[in-house]
C-alpha cells in the first residue's frame, strides 16, 4: 500500500512544472470541465427517458403526445451533447496544446542554453527524442489523460449508482467483470502504444536506409551495389510488415475480447434481471434502464486503463524532461558582473589547463600566454595538440580547469556572457551553414547590420561574386532546404559572418582549410589590413599565413612549447623548424597543381 501511494505521488509530483499553465489557463479549464460534466449528465438521462417510455407502453398509459413528447426530449438532449462536447474539446485539447507549446518551447529554450558539455554527453537523438516523443507524451496525458479520466470517472461512479438505484444486488453482479475489463485494457493498450513505437521506429530506419541510400547514389553506382542496397531494403520491408502484423494482432484481440466481457454483464442481466421483472420487483423500463446502464459503462472501464497507462507514460517522459530542465548550465552568468568599458582585445591566459568531461589527461596544461591589443598571433602545433581547444576558452565556449582567462586584464568568468561573445569573431573549424538564406546566414539575426557591411563582409572574404552569381542572390536559401555550397565556400561564408560585426577579437580556427592557397593569401591581405589595431587569432596549415603574424605560439601536446616571430623561431632550429619544413613541403606540392 505504501509502495502504491508513493508512486502516486511520484506520479503527481512529476506534472508539478506544469501547474503554472493549469493556473494560468483556469478560466477555459474550468468550463470546458463544467461542460464536460454536463454532457455526462445529460448521457444519464436518455436511459431513464427510455425507461419512462417503456413503462407507459407496458402499464399500456401511453398516447402519441406522450410518445412525441420523450422522442423531442432525446433530439434535445442529443444537440445539447453535441454543442457542449465541442465546447469541452475544443477547450480541453486545446488546453494540452497550450501546454505542449509553453513546454517544448521553455525545454528548447533550456537546452540552447546548456553548455557544450551537456552536448558532449547527450546524443542528439535523446534530445529529439525528449522534443517530440517526450513531450507528445505529456501532452497526450494533460489532453485526453484529462478528459478521458474525469468522463470516465465521473460516468461510470454514476452509471452504478443510477443501477444500484435500480437494484443494489442485481448491480453488484453484474458489475463482476468490470475489474476484468480495466485490468485488459490496461495490458493491451500498453502493449499497443509498445508495438506502435516498434512500428515507428522500423518506419525510420526504413526511411532514412532510403535516404541514405538515395544521397549517396553515385557511390553505390561506382560500387554497383544497387542489389545489395536493395536487398536491405527488402529486409527493413519485412520487418515493417511483421511490426504491422504484431499491432494488428493486438488491436484485434482488444476488441473482441471487450465483446465478451462486456457481453458476459450482459448476460447476467438478462437471466438476473428478466426473473426479477417477471417476479414484479422490478418494471420492464427498468429492465431496459438497467442494459442501456451497463452499456454506457464500457466506454468509462475501458477509459479508466487506457488513462491510467497514458497518465503513467506521461509521467515518465515529465520526468526525463525535469532531468534535463534540471541541468544546470556551467558556463553561468557572473553573479556580481563586472562592468567592462568596451573590450579592448588584450587577451592573457594564467596558468590554464583544460580536461574535457569524461576524458582522462589534460587537452591544456600550464598554459601561460599573453596576446597584446591590436596583435595577430598564430597558432600552431600537430592535429590534436590543443589549438581548438585552446581558442574555446576565450568566448567561453568552456571554462578552463585550472588558471583563468583574462580579457583586458578582466577575468572573463566575471563578464557579462553576452557582452564577451558579442565582442569576439569566431569562425569555427565546422563551417557550419543553416537552412535560411545566404543573408540570414552571414548577418545572423545581429541588428544595424548597414547593406554597406554587409556586401564588405562578403567581399573581404571572397565570397561576393559567387552569391551574386546564385540565382536569387543573398536571398538564395541554403542548407538542406536549398542550394549545396562547396566546402571552401561555406567556410568564406562563415568567415563573412565572423567580420560583418568587426569584432574587436577575431579567431580564425582552421577557417582556411578547404580554400586555395591564393585564395586565403588574398582573404588574408584584406583581413589583415581591415584588422589594424584589433586583435586576431589564427590557425592555419599554410606557412604562407602562419608567417604573417606578429607571435607565433607552438603548441605540443597541450603545452605550450615555443613562442616567438617567424624568423626567430626558425633560428632556433625546434619544434617549429619541423613543423615549417614539412608544411614548406606540402604547400609547394600543392602549388604544383
Ligand atoms: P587541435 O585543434 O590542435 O587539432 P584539439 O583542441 O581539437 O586539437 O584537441 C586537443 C585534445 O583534446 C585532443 O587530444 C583531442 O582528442 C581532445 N579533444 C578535442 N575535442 C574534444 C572533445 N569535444 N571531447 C573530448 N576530447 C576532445
Ligand atoms: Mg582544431
Amino acid at each position: 500500500m505504501k509502495a502504491r501511494k508513493s508512486l502516486l505521488y511520484e506520479t503527481f509530483k512529476s506534472y508539478m512544472p506544469l501547474k503554472k499553465y493549469f493556473i494560468e489557463n483556469k478560466k477555459p479549464l474550468l468550463v470546458g470541465l463544467f461542460c464536460l460534466l454536463i454532457v455526462d449528465f445529460l448521457q444519464l438521462l436518455i436511459p431513464l427517458v427510455i425507461k419512462r417510455t417503456i413503462d407507459t407502453l407496458t402499464f399500456q398509459t401511453a398516447t402519441s403526445h406522450i410518445l412525441l413528447k420523450y422522442g423531442l426530449v432525446i433530439i434535445a438532449i442529443s444537440l445539447v451533447m453535441a454543442a457542449l462536447r465541442y465546447v469541452y474539446r475544443r477547450l480541453l485539447f486545446g488546453h494540452s496544446r497550450m501546454v505542449e507549446e509553453k513546454l517544448r518551447n521553455r525545454l528548447y529554450n533550456h537546452i540552447q542554453k546548456l553548455s557544450p558539455s551537456f552536448y558532449h554527453r547527450t546524443k542528439t537523438g535523446d534530445i529529439m527524442a525528449r522534443a517530440v516523443n517526450d513531450i507528445n507524451a505529456v501532452r497526450m496525458a494533460t489532453g485526453m489523460g484529462l478528459v478521458a479520466l474525469t468522463d470516465g470517472l465521473v460516468l461510470g461512479l454514476t452509471a452504478v449508482g443510477f443501477m444500484m438505484v435500480i437494484d443494489f444486488r442485481l448491480a453488484l453482479i453484474s458489475i463482476i467483470p468490470a475489474p476484468i475489463i480495466i485490468y485488459m485494457t490496461r495490458i493491451l493498450t500498453r502493449r499497443m502504444s509498445t508495438q506502435y513505437e516498434d512500428v515507428q521506429k522500423i518506419f525510420s530506419n526504413l526511411t532514412e536506409r532510403a535516404r541514405e541510400a538515395f544521397a549517396g547514389i553515385r557511390v553505390v553506382k561506382a560500387y554497383s551495389r544497387e542489389n545489395w542496397e536493395y536487398e536491405k531494403m527488402v529486409q527493413e520491408g519485412k520487418a515493417y510488415i511483421r511490426g504491422n502484423l504484431r499491432l494488428a494482432k493486438t488491436i484485434g484481440l482488444f476488441f473482441p475480447m471487450m465483446a465478451i466481457f462486456t457481453n458476459l454483464g450482459l448476460a447476467i442481466v438478462i437471466w438476473l434481471g428478466g426473473r426479477q421483472t417477471i417476479l414484479g420487483q422490478i418494471t420492464t423500463g427498468d429492465f431496459v434502464a438497467f442494459i442501456s446502464y451497463l452499456n454506457l459503462l464500457t466506454w468509462p472501464l475501458m477509459a479508466i486503463g487506457w488513462v491510467t497507462n497514458l497518465i503513467q507514460r506521461g509521467s515518465a517522459s515529465m520526468r526525463r524532461i525535469n532531468r534535463v530542465l534540471e541541468e544546470v548550465p556551467e558556463i553561468n552568468e557572473p553573479r556580481h558582473p563586472q562592468v567592462v568599458a568596451p573590450i579592448r582585445g588584450e587577451i592573457r591566459l594564467e596558468g590554464v589547463g583544460f580536461e574535457y568531461p569524461g576524458q582522462r589527461g589534460l587537452a591544456l596544461s600550464g598554459l601561460d600566454l599573453t596576446i597584446e591589443k591590436g596583435q595577430t598571433i598564430s597558432l600552431v602545433g600537430r592535429v590534436g595538440s590543443g589549438k581548438s581547444t585552446l581558442l574555446q576558452m576565450v568566448p567561453r565556449l568552456f571554462d578552463p580547469t585550472e588558471g583563468r582567462v583574462l580579457i583586458d586584464g578582466v577575468d572573463v568568468r566575471l563578464m557579462p556572457v553576452k557582452r564577451l561573445r558579442e565582442a569576439i569573431g569566431f569562425v569555427t573549424q565546422e563551417a557550419v551553414i543553416f537552412s535560411d538564406t545566404v543573408r540570414n546566414n552571414v548577418i545572423f539575426g545581429r541588428e544595424g547590420i548597414s547593406p554597406g557591411e554587409f556586401e564588405k563582409a562578403l567581399s573581404v572574404a571572397h565570397i561576393q561574386d559567387e552569391v551574386q552569381a546564385l540565382e536569387n542572390g543573398m536571398h538564395t536559401i541554403l542548407g538542406e532546404r536549398g542550394i549545396t555550397l562547396s566546402g571552401g565556400q561555406r567556410q568564406r561564408l562563415t568567415i563573412a559572418r565572423a567580420l560583418i560585426s568587426d569584432p574587436p577579437i577575431l579567431i580564425l580556427d582552421d577557417a582556411f582549410s578547404m580554400v586555395d592557397t591564393r585564395t586565403e593569401e588574398g582573404i588574408l591581405n584584406q583581413i589583415l589590413e581591415m584588422r589594424r589595431g584589433k586583435t586576431t587569432l589564427i590557425v592555419s596549415h599554410r606557412v604562407s599565413t602562419i608567417r604573417r603574424a606578429n607571435l607565433i605560439a607552438v603548441l605540443d601536446q597541450g603545452k605550450l612549447v615555443e613562442m616567438g616571430t617567424h624568423d626567430k623561431l626558425l633560428e632556433q632550429r625546434k619544434e617549429y623548424t619541423k613543423l615549417y619544413e614539412r608544411q614548406v613541403l606540402a604547400q609547394e606540392l600543392e602549388m604544383e597543381h
